[in-house]
């Protein structure tokens, strides 16, 4: 994986596209992304209305 979702909690509006669109199920209502689901495809942040997730490269 090479990058990971990082999300904006104070820009998300709660509209919950990126729960819904995660093929993995990764990222929860309360916005927690589950790195041992998550394969860093950018889809929330790609969803996202609100520009709340960015993808980040990952920090090893
Ligand atoms: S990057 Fe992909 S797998 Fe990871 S939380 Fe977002 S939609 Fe789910
Ligand atoms: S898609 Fe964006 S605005 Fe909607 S719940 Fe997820 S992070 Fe928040």
């Amino acid at each position: 994986m090479e990058s990971i979702p990082a999300v904006n909690k104070e820009a998300c509006n709660k509209c919950g596209l990126c729960e819904m669109y995660c093929p993995d199920a990764a990222i929860n209502q309360d916005l927690d992304v589950d790195l041992t689901f998550c394969k860093g495809c950018g889809i929330c942040a790609h969803e996202c209305p609100k520009r709340a997730i960015t993808m980040v490269r990952e920090e090893k």
